[in-house]
């Protein structure tokens, strides 16, 4: 008889888990399966599945070595195509006192492992996930009490909790936020000498996991050549090393900053190591704070960068789990478009669009304005299905795990929450992303204009969708003056726009 079937799933893999102070390796068993259905709900780039399996496996070996029983159910070796079916066969297989399992980062897994262990009549005992900073009920308690979640003040309550980034009960440096300072564009030359990121050579195991995606997967969208991304928790702490030595310097100043065939800039990139939980937030953002006391860093890039994650990271999550299943639903822009075909392959002229799609195919990356502001900022003004856009996101990139990728795309970038999360939505013309990149300057459109030859389709497709939500937007205080700029058009001109826009369906449609 086991006495606990101990089930870590690829994105648990942190040693300091609450699972573990429960587990004897005497009477337990650690269970690990790579399931084909985790790549195929919606069809994986294929870095993401090398960087998942290749990180399970290197973990389960770890606790191989430390004389843990590990029951790990390898891709092909194995006939179970999701997490119901395997845990069944197991529990079927194997008599099992409990089961035990941390809260997963996706609703559906925590569903089919529900099902699987009241099936065979096991107790499921879910543990709390103590990898997030917020305590279990800290997010819904601070929900409860306010008629809108707005993200800076639960970034707020959350320091002054911790005392992240606080001088006594006062902010450090007097301001709370220093997002006003985190705007600059590079100027026409562009970014000069950005430091390269450390990178990871695959090693046996990443090489056997690269070979049976290639071939299994082959049909997945995105590369492989450029596999490199940390698959341990040692690779993890240097990437991050790597970054608070090199980058957070200037990552609040260059933080919404475009370039072409620049992927990385200043970002950290170390999202998906930190999602997989190969490294703590408490000691990226520990590393940040530190690097500013001690005068390696300024406090627009440290206070810019832990915003991120002591706010964003947190406050989607809280959502996440607040508003799940009825997240999927929502569609408060009625937006019906199909999402263009292109967004899979990189195959268009807009060259924001082609950078920022081929650079995913590439790396599986792309950092957070470029998702904003060009493949979300085009989705968003497509008026495409955010079933879909969803279904992109968490596809394409290699850090995508449901529960920070759906409110991000869903919420902030698709507005289907109709106001949950932002005030308005994030929608901008051809001429703000001329403003923060270098991509229009070889672009075979012109930002400025709406209609013409050389539209930038941005550009037109931002007045059809003020036209499209003119009664929506009237009364928003900013959006007001763009129904009023769109008013004042004559006539021929809004009828022009219209024109370019059905030829623009037809074309990309
Ligand atoms: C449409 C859209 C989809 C996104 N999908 C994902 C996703 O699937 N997975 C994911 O981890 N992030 C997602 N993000 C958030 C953000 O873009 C990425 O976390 C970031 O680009 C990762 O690169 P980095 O590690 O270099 O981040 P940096 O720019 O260096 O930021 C530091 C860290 O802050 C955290 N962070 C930053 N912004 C956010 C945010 N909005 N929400 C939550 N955490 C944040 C990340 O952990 C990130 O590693 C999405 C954002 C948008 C607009
Ligand atoms: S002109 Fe328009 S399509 Fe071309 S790069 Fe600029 S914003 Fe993108």
């Amino acid at each position: 008889m086991i006495r606990k079937l101990a089930i870590i799933l690829g994105d648990q893999l942190n040693e300091d888990a609450s699972i573990w102070q429960g587990l004897d390796p005497a009477q337990d068993v650690i269970w690990m399966a790579e399931l084909i259905e985790e790549s195929t709900h919606v069809p994986s780039h294929k870095q993401r599945i090398v960087l998942f399996l290749s990180a399970m496996r290197h973990f389960a070996q770890a606790k191989r070595d430390q004389a843990w029983s590990v029951d790990y159910q390898t891709l092909g070796e194995h006939p179970f195509s999701h997490f119901e079916q395997a845990l069944s066969a197991f529990l079927a297989a194997h008599p099992v006192q409990t089961v035990e399992l941390v809260v997963p980062g996706d609703f559906r897994v925590l569903q089919q492992i529900k099902t699987a262990c009241r099936a065979a009549n096991v107790p499921l005992n879910l543990l709390p996930d103590t990898h997030f900073i917020a305590e279990p009920g800290e997010f819904k308690a601070w929900l409860a009490e306010r008629k809108k979640p707005t993200m800076e003040y639960w970034y707020r309550a959350l320091r002054q909790r911790t005392g992240i980034l606080m001088d006594g009960k006062k902010p450090l440096g007097g301001k709370w936020n220093y997002d006003a300072d985190n705007r600059q564009a590079f100027g026409k030359d562009g970014p000069q000498s950005v430091p390269v990121p450390v990178r990871f050579e695959p090693d046996e195991i990443t090489q056997t996991v690269i070979k049976q995606v290639a071939e299994t997967f082959a049909k997945h969208p995105g590369e492989l050549e450029n596999f490199d991304w940390p698959v341990t928790r040692q690779q993890a702490l240097q990437a991050l090393d790597d970054f608070i030595a090199h980058r957070l310097e200037k990552f609040g100043d260059y933080q919404d900053a475009m370039w072409p065939n620049q992927a990385w800039l200043y970002h950290s990139l170390v999202s998906a190591a930190m999602n997989l939980k190969l490294l703590n937030p408490r000691e990226v953002i520990a590393a940040a704070e530190q690097a500013y006391h001690q005068g390696r860093a300024p406090l627009n890039a440290v206070e810019g960068f832990i915003r991120q994650i002591l706010g964003w990271r947190e406050y989607v999550r809280g959502l996440y789990w607040s508003y799940m299943p009825d997240w999927l639903d929502w569609n408060a822009l009625d937006a019906q478009q199909n999402l263009p075909a292109f967004y899979w392959t990189g195959d268009t002229d807009m060259a924001c669009l082609k950078d920022a799609i081929g650079q995913v195919i590439q790396h599986g990356y792309g950092h957070h304005i470029q998702r904003l502001m060009v493949t979300g900022l085009f989705a968003l003004l497509w008026q495409a299905k955010p079933e879909q856009v969803h279904q992109w996101y968490l596809a394409m990139y290699v850090d995508a795990v449901e529960w920070v990728e759906l409110p991000n795309v869903l919420g902030m970038s698709q507005f289907a929450d109709g106001g949950l999360m932002a005030s308005k939505p994030y929608i901008a013309s051809g001429q703000y992303i001329n403003k923060m990149s270098g991509y229009c300057q070889n672009c075979r459109y012109k930002p400025k204009e709406a209609t013409g030859h050389q539209a930038c389709p941005f550009t037109t497709l931002y007045w059809g969708f003020i036209e499209r939500h003119q009664d929506v937007f009237r009364g928003h205080p900013r959006l007001g003056m763009q129904v009023k700029h769109l008013e004042r058009m004559p006539d021929e001109k809004r009828n022009q726009i219209q024109k370019q826009m059905a030829h623009l369906r037809q074309k990309l449609g």
